[in-house]
């Protein structure tokens, strides 16, 4: 069978809604989830997301996150971050967003790296209310339509560009024939044994660009976050200790009850100091030490994280949390400019697939939903402007079940490799590897 619209959005985060939201109503857009919607990153964040408190600040959260990237930022996609954050902020709440308030103003919050507090945040469930607040937003729209358990398999081109994406649904393969199409398919995470992410996040939107030969750049950069719950034997993902507990105060300690960091510095800097304590002491983790903290306000600001450890028979107001460095985030990803567009006409990447540069090195703590808003919008406006002026081309092949299968397998296998080349001894944390 074959499907038509005008823009194919490929995931259903932060970055497929926002663009597809972003998409002139008169267009037809359809995004496909590989499986539930809300199976996604973006309803996992904690935290919060970053903004330039205002005008004044715009430089300063340039230079926080340059500094935290090892300068291996793109200077001009971290300006337009910065710039345009206030007014991505401003559009997600008039998409219904409730952040946590000081009086009249945000209630900012700090994390690692950042050297003021600028992260607005709702309590420490921020993903998954702003995936609530998108999602309900998408199901309004008439020109809209989510199909779930609906995997992408390849892009279809037609003379090098971009024509659409052949997935696989209910067992049978389809084209979705569009004019243009926007991957938001997500990290990485889902490869590694200890990893935060979703175990869905295997990279998909990598793969096809690799067997595509679409621009990628760099793949070795890839984020460890410091503190993850640690639980032995676990197979699902890693639970996340957000930052944010650290820019309230909390403190890492050694089993021996001592200080042994700076807990506000980048989280590669702060995940190597605990790799090397682990080593050091002879243990599988550290601890984040809350103790000096009060119980209600704990209770209160990170109910999301109180409840996670209670559930896992820690109660987070009367004992230090186990914690260890996994998998997080990758900085690297689909080449874009700072439309989003890919280095094949009609394809734009954005959200974590994508490699905007703005993250450098070494993302910077709440950078990853801002840049999901900044530059899926910046993806859906260039695509506004030009989709007039394209039609559609109707590829007359189709994949059988049985070859999308085996290309389904080879994207594994082909991302399973790329990470493992760049890797190099990290990579046994990889799954199959
Ligand atoms: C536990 C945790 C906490 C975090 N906290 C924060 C935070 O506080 N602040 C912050 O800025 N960032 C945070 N992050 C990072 C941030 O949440 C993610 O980087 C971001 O949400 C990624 O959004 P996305 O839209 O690119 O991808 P996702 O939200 O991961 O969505 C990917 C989508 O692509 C779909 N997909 C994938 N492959 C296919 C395929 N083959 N076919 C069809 N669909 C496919 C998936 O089904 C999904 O719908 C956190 C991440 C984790 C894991």
């Amino acid at each position: 069978m074959d499907l038509y619209s005008d823009v194919l959005v490929v995931g259903c985060g932060v970055a497929g809604m926002f663009a597809a939201l972003n998409i002139d109503r008169k267009y037809k857009v359809m995004i496909i989830s590989k499986t539930e919607a809300c199976d996604c990153n973006t309803y996992l964040a904690q935290g919060g997301i970053s903004k330039a408190k205002n005008k004044k600040d715009i430089d300063l959260f340039i230079e926080d996150t340059m500094k935290a990237g090892k300068e291996k930022n793109r200077l001009d996609a971290v300006r337009v971050l910065s710039e345009e954050s206030i007014k991505n902020i401003d559009i997600l709440m008039k998409f219904g967003m409730e952040f946590d308030k000081d009086g009249d103003d945000f209630d900012y919050t700090r994390e690692g790296a950042h050297s003021i507090n600028r992260i607005v945040h709702a309590s420490d469930v921020t993903g998954k209310i702003v995936f609530e607040t998108l999602f309900n937003q998408v199901k309004k729209r008439d020109n809209i339509t989510i199909h779930e358990d609906t995997v992408l398999v390849d892009i279809l081109k037609y003379e090098d560009i971009c024509i659409g994406g052949a997935v696989i649904k209910d067992g049978d393969a389809y084209n979705i024939h569009s004019k243009f199409t926007i991957l938001a398919s997500g990290g990485i995470g889902g490869l590694f044994t200890n990893s935060t992410n979703r175990r869905g996040s295997t990279g998909d939107g990598i793969a096809i660009a690799l067997r595509n030969k679409i621009k990628v750049a760099n793949l070795n950069y890839v984020q460890f976050h410091p503190t993850a719950l640690y639980e032995k034997d676990v197979k699902n993902r890693r639970f996340l200790i957000s930052e944010s507990l650290r820019g309230e105060g909390a403190k890492l300690i050694n089993k021996n009850n001592q200080r042994f960091v700076d807990e506000l510095l980048p989280r590669d800097i702060v995940s190597n100091s605990i790799w090397q304590e682990e080593k050091r002491t002879d243990s599988n983790f550290v601890y984040l030490d809350l103790s000096h903290m009060e119980k209600e306000f704990l209770k209160n600001r990170f109910p999301g994280i109180y409840n996670g450890c209670k559930e896992r028979g820690i109660d987070i107001t009367k004992q230090p949390i186990p914690v260890t460095p996994v998998q997080h985030y990758f900085m690297g990803g689909i080449d874009v400019d700072l439309n989003s567009k890919t280095s094949m006409d009609n394809l734009y990447a954005c959200g974590e697939v994508s490699c905007t540069g703005v993250h450098g090195a070494n993302r910077l703590a709440s950078n990853s939903l801002l840049e999901g808003l900044v530059f899926s919008r910046r993806a859906a406006l260039n695509i506004n402007k030009k989709i007039g002026n394209t039609s559609m081309v109707n590829l007359k092949e189709r994949l059988k079940i049985k070859d999308a299968q085996v290309t389904l397998d080879s994207n594994l296998k082909c991302v399973l490799e790329a990470f493992s080349k760049v890797l190099g001894e990290k990579k046994n944390e990889l799954i199959n590897s």
